[in-house]
């Protein structure tokens, strides 16, 4: 339906509801089992076939098949057996299931955060106003939305001031349009000019309305192209794409390494087509990371989790490695910083002295107090001794002091009725209200002191300013309040005339004191490299007090206001942005440019933000970052991700959460790929000495696979070294191999290479024991374990750049007994007569393990012995 034409009234009795009461409970819960929830139905998901058949189509598996087929060719033609083709199924189906069981954990790791986006909205419901969660809604329901809220269903308006809604994601246009109850509507009129309509996930941007929910869930517009977003491709962190291409250059250099050996064996060493395709397939199947991607997905995911359980809400997936190598961090002041716990500290009346608000005032600051009262729309409820105060902490401070001092709001506000008001916005910094008094109206302006249009005198405003001052050098907040008498309701309510030649009534300073944990939060920052930035709408003195109590602002740094940020150029203000630390008076939209300056710096900059302004900077940082509690729907749709307490100081455990996974992936880089390589060295420097191949496919894969990819998994829950946050951010396009993790794998690559080798020649060619001789068989048996064991071991030089005795070998117990376990598996192999035959292995000496054992451990000794080295150097 299209709920355009009715009028309200034929609506609202259609749908069974009441303007003033809304719904009642009994209907509410009628309209829910005819309904169903306002959600929308999850996009369908791959079917288990559907995963195979994507896991079918990988290029690995591909290859692997192939392999199979050649295996199945010479089983038939020259009666090889069929335990090959055996063992490569076998790895493929392996493969296969821990891929897709790793990816099924992280999706729902990830599906899980989904419901954490939930939001909450106003209804009117029998006679009671109260907020329920979005997805209670049902039709017939009366919603209230304000500025900053997502919009929760569709709904006919039924009176709505100033309001704009941005649709375009429903539209494509990003510019807001302006709503109103009553204007008439055609029925064939496209969904942007349905003036009398509000439409599920479009965003309001201006104004409030009072409207009636007609369609819920998959009825509503967004519902009916729901599906189409859930098909979004899914995002990939920058690390992950670099990965990416990482495997595809791989898989060249494999190729590549293949021909060769296929061109040397046959032609050099005559040996036949078929074998020879086979080393070459094994060595392509070498130069492979198989587990790697679902590695790097799980971390990620693991990652996110853990950012929750730090109050940390992530809502796209690259965030998670990007607020890791953040470099300068843009904060709110006002209860990021702060406690956003407003108290009056004092108060000046004109033509007094400022007294504390502690002491007995007099008519004057009475009088004072009560005008910034009325001109407040905060309220208390005391029920019970029990004060429960719904509105901004700015004005709460008011109301408060206002109770305190034995005044009660609501019965001032019957003797001075207020008949206007201009609300407060953060770029006039003033909020005005009109009120009938004994002989005509008031106006009553409040607002920043170097806002409010006084006509001071020269010699009062010197006195003002000082007072000012005095007030805002012990960090206070400061609150003007001025007036202007009309005998008559003035006809002009627009802000320039209202606001203009008022008198000056008194001012008030209040303390928002700082989070106790800010201070240590910006330190902590400080010393992993990032640069903390305070960004207010509070006077200059006031921020510049508070940024020196908690570190941000020291004597190296400036602070600066919005004005003078206005007069500069682009080009200066790249040039200076690194000298400022505080930004005073500024507005929404200077944080743009902020964060755009610092990023031409080649920063990676994380901004937070909470009101609807703030949303082009949120998208125009590295990091958007909305607060859970004060920010509004348009802020968190526009962020990366949501800070659930807006404290600052968990953007900065978020830093180090997501430098945690970023390690983690680069650790689990240099386990698997060390490996990797090293294959391909082996394989090469064997057939071009004419040793013959010292490993086979179905070996390589094993190793790939089973022995380093089961332990593989458990890297992505190391927890970091405590030096994690002492190094500087990892710059923006810094490569996989950034920081000597390129040196540290070729260097491993080469010593496994060296050992394996070793141990293949040893085999092969040198008899250590008389009952079992040297032969191909016994070196090539020598190579597996060797391969595999010390791979193994490897792990433990990955965890951290600290000795393996220092962390400990149990501090990973999953890493820890998979490793054991990938090495009793190994053994097992090789000794367990129809295994080993399946896998080409033979019976060996008690000599030969002792040696395989020793050349197994030696990479981890010689990583070791680097890493003493390097503490000595250090
Ligand atoms: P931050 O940007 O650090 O979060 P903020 O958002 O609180 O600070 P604004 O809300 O823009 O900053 O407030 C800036 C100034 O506006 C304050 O210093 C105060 O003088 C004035 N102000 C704040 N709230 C009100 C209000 N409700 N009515 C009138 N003036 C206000």
């Amino acid at each position: 339906m299209l709920w355009v034409k009715e009028s309200v009234e034929q609506l609202l009795s259609k749908l069974h509801t009441n303007l003033d009461t809304g719904l009642t409970k009994e209907q509410v819960k009628q309209k829910h089992t005819e309904f169903g929830t306002n959600e929308f139905e999850e996009g369908k998901k791959e079917t288990l076939l559907q995963k195979i058949g994507h896991h079918l189509i990988e290029i690995t598996t591909i290859v692997l098949l192939f392999a199979a087929a050649i295996s199945a060719y010479l089983a038939i033609t020259t009666g090889y057996g069929w335990a090959k083709v055996v063992v490569i199924l076998g790895i493929v189906v392996l493969n296969m299931v821990l891929g897709i069981y790793q990816e099924n954990s992280a999706e729902k790791a990830l599906a899980a955060l989904q419901s954490m986006n939930a939001h909450l909205t106003t209804v009117v419901r029998d006679g009671v106003r109260m907020q329920v969660d979005a997805a209670e809604l049902v039709p017939g329901d009366i919603i209230e939305i304000v500025a900053g809220d997502m919009i929760p269903a569709d709904a006919r308006i039924i009176s709505s001031s100033s309001l704009q809604v941005e649709e375009s994601a429903l539209t494509g246009e990003s510019v807001p349009v302006e709503k109103d109850a009553n204007a008439v509507v055609s029925e064939k009129a496209p969904i942007g000019d349905r003036l009398n309509m509000l439409y599920s996930g479009c965003l309001v941007t201006n104004g409030r309305a009072t409207a009636v929910v007609v369609e819920i869930g998959m009825e509503t517009e967004m519902g009916k192209i729901a599906g189409l977003l859930n098909s979004t491709s899914k995002l990939m962190t920058p690390l992950q794409l670099r990965l990416k291409e990482l495997a595809k250059r791989l898989s060249i250099v494999a190729l590549l390494a293949g021909i060769l050996i296929f061109i040397i064996d046959v032609y050099v060493y005559g040996e036949t087509i078929i074998e020879t395709l086979m080393i070459a397939i094994s060595l392509a199947v070498a130069a492979v990371p198989e587990t790697l991607p679902v590695i790097v997905t799980l971390t990620l995911a693991y990652g996110v989790q853990n950012m929750v359980r730090k109050n940390t809400i992530i809502r796209r997936i690259p965030a998670v490695e990007t607020i890791g190598n953040t470099s300068v961090i843009c904060s709110d002041k006002t209860g990021t910083l702060t406690q956003n716990k407003m108290i009056i500290q004092q108060i000046w009346a004109a033509n007094h002295t400022p007294v504390k608000a502690t002491t007995g005032f007099e008519s004057a600051e009475q009088k004072v107090l009560e005008m910034l009262s009325l001109a407040s729309n905060a309220t208390i409820d005391i029920t019970d001794g029990e004060e429960t105060i719904i509105g901004d902490p700015t004005e709460s401070a008011i109301i408060r002091l206002l109770e305190e001092k034995g005044t009660n709001k609501k019965a001032l506000e019957a003797k001075y009725p207020r008949v206007f008001e201009l609300p407060f916005d953060s770029d006039r910094k003033l909020m005005t209200t009109i009120h009938q008094v004994e002989d005509g109206f008031l106006s009553i302006t409040k607002g920043a002191f170097d806002r409010i249009p006084v006509n001071f005198s020269p010699e009062f405003l010197k006195e003002a300013e000082q007072v000012h001052d005095s007030f805002a050098e012990k960090a206070l907040r400061v609150l003007v309040v001025a007036y202007k008498k009309y005998a008559e309701m003035p006809t002009d309510l627009s802000s320039e005339a209202l606001e203009t030649d008022l008198t000056f009534a008194g001012m008030v300073g209040m303390i928002d004191p700082p989070r106790p944990e800010s201070k240590a939060a910006v330190l902590a920052a400080k010393k992993a490299g990032i640069k903390t930035v305070m960004i207010t709408g509070d006077h200059i003195v006031t921020a510049s007090a508070i940024a020196k109590e908690i570190g941000i602002l020291t004597d190296e740094d400036k602070a600066i206001t919005g004005a003078e940020l206005a007069e500069m150029s682009e080009e200066d203000l790249e040039k200076n942005i690194r000298d400022y630390a505080v930004y005073a008076r500024v507005s929404p939209e200077d944080k743009i440019r902020i964060v755009k300056a610092w990023q031409k710096n080649g920063e990676i900059v994380t901004m937070t933000g909470d009101g609807v302004n703030d949303a082009p900077a949120l998208k125009a940082a590295d990091v958007g970052s909305a607060m859970g509690i004060t920010g509004t729907d348009v802020s968190k749709n526009a962020a990366d991700m949501v800070i659930t307490d807006d404290n600052f100081a968990t953007i900065v455990d978020a830093v180090k959460e997501g430098r945690t996974a970023y390690e983690n992936i680069r650790k689990t880089i240099y386990f698997l790929l060390s490996t990797n390589f090293s294959q391909i060295f082996i394989m090469l420097i064997a057939i071009i000495l004419g040793w013959g191949a010292p490993v086979v496919a179905v070996q390589l894969l094993l190793i790939n696979v089973v022995s380093d990819g089961i332990p593989g998994f458990f890297l992505s829950r190391e927890k970091a070294d405590d030096s994690i946050m002492e190094r500087k951010p990892i710059p923006k396009n810094a490569g996989i191999f950034a920081n000597g993790l390129g040196k540290k794998m070729a260097t491993q690559a080469v010593v496994f290479t060296v050992v394996t080798l070793a141990g293949f020649y040893i085999g092969q060619f040198v008899t250590i024991n008389q009952s079992i001789g040297a032969s191909y068989e016994v070196g090539m048996t020598m190579a597996f374990v060797i391969l595999a064991w010390s791979s193994v071991a490897h792990i433990f030089n990955v965890r951290s750049d600290k000795s393996i005795f220092t962390i400990g070998f149990l501090s990973n117990r999953g890493l820890f007994f998979s490793a054991i376990c990938s090495m009793l598996i190994i053994l097992g192999l090789a000794i367990i007569p129809p295994l080993a035959n399946m896998f080409f292995l033979v019976e060996m000496s008690l000599t030969h393990w002792i040696v395989a054992f020793i050349l197994s451990m030696f990479p981890l000794l010689f990583v070791e012995i680097q890493k003493l080295i390097q503490r000595k150097k250090a």
